[in-house]
């Protein structure tokens, strides 16, 4: 299965084939996919898909043994081998994007762990370890949002994951591992601001982000200062 959204976050129409099917629990597995499924804090994709003439709702996206399946409201009439169009809600998807890409700019102006984060529509939020309470609400939304200006480009490459074990530093979740498939590890670098591992969908350049105003600074325990943040738009 080649992940469509890896080379290209914004394709929003694409064509595959079923290859695999589970009428009971309504799922099915793809091809290839630009669906993004469930993981690293980032909500899995919905929209549609076109089969036979006939428009499937998308509910959800996941992984399931390192694949990744479509939730759907109906399979009834699916078989495998079929082929199909799949869309992705674009409007839900696109802000996961600014939000993702607006969380790396966060973990680069706060030099702490982090223990926790969710991407939202609404908001998101980063935890962190932070028990002398150093983060400073408006000194961090004015900095990211001066990096949200500079405008820095942000690209991805895939590259062997040995890189950890010579740059550990590369990895600022504490409790999570990075994804790795077959001994490789993708990498998302925003200009030369930010560099980690991270298997999310994300916009081209900062400026895309527009700009963000962080809300709530919640303590959740020693090691857990929730930091929120929301997008002006
Ligand atoms: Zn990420």
């Amino acid at each position: 299965m080649s992940k469509l959204f890896e080379e290209n976050a914004y394709l929003r129409e694409f064509k595959a084939k079923i290859i695999s099917i589970n009428r009971e629990e309504k799922t099915i597995e793809l091809d290839n996919t630009a669906f993004y499924a469930r993981s690293g804090g980032q909500p899995g994709d919905i929209g549609e898909i076109i089969a036979e003439n006939q428009n499937i709702e998308v509910k959800d996206t996941i992984k399931k043994d390192n694949k990744i399946i479509n939730i759907i409201n109906e399979a009834e009439n699916l078989d495998k081998g079929i082929e199909i169009i799949g869309k992705i809600d674009w409007e839900k998807r696109y802000k996961h994007m600014k939000m993702h890409s607006a969380l790396h700019l966060m973990c680069s102006v706060i030099p702490l762990g982090v223990t926790g984060g969710q991407i939202g529509y609404e908001k998101s939020r980063l935890d962190f370890n932070d028990p002398d309470k150093e983060i400073n609400k408006e000194e961090i939304e004015e900095k990211i949002n001066s990096l949200v200006k500079n405008d820095y480009e942000i690209t991805s490459k895939i590259i062997d994951s040995k890189i950890l074990d010579e740059q550990p530093e590369l990895v600022r979740t504490m409790s999570v591992k990075p994804p790795q498939i077959d001994g490789k590890i993708r990498l998302i670098k925003i200009g030369n601001v930010d560099l980690q591992p991270c298997g999310g969908t994300h916009v081209k350049s900062t400026a895309e982000i527009g700009s963000i105003k962080i809300g709530k600074i919640e303590n959740k325990g020693r090691m857990n200062r929730r930091v929120n943040i929301l997008l002006n738009d």
